[in-house]
């Protein structure tokens, strides 16, 4: 459940930038390579947010899909889970997206 913390920093960040200003909606970018399970963050922010600036808040989640370089052969590789394994069995891949974790916006009243 790393969800519980990655949360809780969220909503740490968002209330703090809030400076006590109703958030009514926070957009979250999870790349897909990074093993969260959004329905869990989704879960865990509401139980967070509870009692905070952030409660009620809409929890909207972008999920980039993975990408990497493999530097062994030079291929593009699109890696859809945590195992990063180029085509050509070379797994000295690169990953270029997919790792974000980021607050990119938030509505605040
Ligand atoms: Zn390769």
């Amino acid at each position: 459940m790393h969800e519980l913390s990655i949360t809780q920093s969220i909503v740490d960040a968002v209330c703090e930038r809030a400076a006590g200003r109703p958030v009514y909606a926070v957009q979250v970018r999870v790349g897909m390579l990074t093993a969260v399970v959004a329905d869990s963050l989704r879960f865990c922010f509401d139980l967070v947010a509870e009692g905070t600036v952030a409660e009620g808040a809409r929890l909207e989640i972008d999920r980039p899909p993975g990408a990497g370089h493999c530097r062994s052969c030079g291929g593009d590789v699109a890696p859809t889970d945590l195992v990063l394994l180029c085509p050509c069995g070379s797994a000295d891949v690169a990953v270029t997206s997919g790792q974000e974790l980021q607050i990119i916006s938030m509505k605040v009243g």
